[in-house]
């Protein structure tokens, strides 16, 4: 890995523009594995190493495919529905989190269910049946097939509306001006929420916020660091795939702040050396389902091109742990 220069924290994007001359890769800090997706990476491994293999995954755990391909083949396999896992065996739900319909279909086939479903998705499934406990029409902010949107809206079908954008928001209708609250998938663009946000008040004034921020803490330090190091930039790539969520919106954050490009890659080898020509300044980040060592190898394959001098940007540092599921978790002597 090229050589790094600390520039501390945060001012992150006066440390950025005070640079060194010639190519530089300017590195978001915080980006990569945030507390969720390290429980859930975490509890399959333990789980094959407690169980031994085949254990069963319903979905990704997290959206990544090296990771994916990794623990298939340390022995996880990957299924749609529970359907097709064996009465029985053992089974782990994803980081996205699953609708109550499918703890029931999992219990009538007797499977070992352990949960990686992410704390902080779990809030937003409480607030979901809280509110709808309280008959409040619920307007979820949300890409629509998302799995995390799919389990949330599966707490209250009857109460929840999907609002997929700021373009979806003259269709919502409501049946108490007095009783709506919207509520957010984790992982989107905290703007591009704002917006919707906004929209959604001038037709419903009374709306109401969530009780607490439902975009994570991962997404949204992502988002202002890459904030922060875009102006810099004429390139940001982005590390991570194509069905990640908060990776696909840190390319769109990038390019909203400045950035004259942004690429979402999942490995180095995806870097179009035609991205490079006449470049100076690139920015590197990785969304949070993203192991280090794909950032290691983009920064080598970038210092191969003459980008060998490192500067990190930081907005944040990160401590967040969370306990592993029940089930998983080590017995304590
Ligand atoms: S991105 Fe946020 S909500 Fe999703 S797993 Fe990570 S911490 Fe949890």
């Amino acid at each position: 890995m090229p050589p790094t220069i600390d520039m501390g924290i945060p001012g992150a994007s006066s440390s950025a523009s005070s640079g060194v001359a010639g190519k530089r890769v300017l590195l978001a800090e915080p980006r990569g594995y945030c507390a969720g997706v390290d429980r859930a990476v975490e509890t399959v491994e333990r789980a094959l190493e407690k169980h031994g293999a085949p254990v069963y995954v319903r979905h990704e755990i997290v959206h990544n495919r090296h990771v994916v391909d990794t623990l298939a083949k340390a022995g996880a396999i990957f299924v749609e529905e529970t359907d097709e896992v064996p009465e029985g065996a053992i089974v782990v739900f994803s980081a996205h989190g699953v609708a109550p319909t499918v703890h029931t279909t999992a219990a009538e086939r007797k499977l070992q269910v352990i949960d990686a479903t992410c704390p902080l998705v779990t809030k937003v499934h409480n607030e979901a049946k809280r509110f709808a406990r309280d008959d409040f029409d619920i307007l979820l902010i949300g890409h629509e097939g998302h799995e995390e949107v799919v389990g949330t809206a599966g707490e209250a079908p009857d109460h929840v509306q999907l609002v997929d954008g700021p373009e979806a928001v003259d269709a919502v209708t409501v049946r108490d001006l007095n009783k709506v609250i919207w509520l957010s998938q984790t992982t989107l663009s905290v703007d591009e929420t704002m917006e919707t946000v906004r929209r959604l008040r001038e037709r419903f004034p009374t709306l109401q916020d969530p009780p607490s921020d439902d975009i994570c803490y991962a997404t949204q330090n992502r988002q202002v660091a890459v904030k922060a190091m875009a102006p810099e930039c004429q390139l940001v790539i982005v590390v991570g795939s194509r069905n990640s969520s908060n990776s696909v919106r840190l390319v769109e954050v990038a390019l909203g702040a400045g950035s004259d490009a942004s690429y979402l890659v999942d490995y180095a080898d995806d870097i179009d050396p035609a991205w490079l020509d006449g470049v100076t300044s690139v920015g590197v980040t990785s969304g949070a389902s993203v192991p280090e060592i794909l950032v290691r190898g983009v920064l080598d394959r970038l210092a191969e091109y003459g980008f060998d001098t490192v500067q990190p940007v930081t907005t944040a540092n990160e401590t967040l742990v969370f306990a592993l599921p029940r089930e998983i978790r080590p017995a304590r002597r």
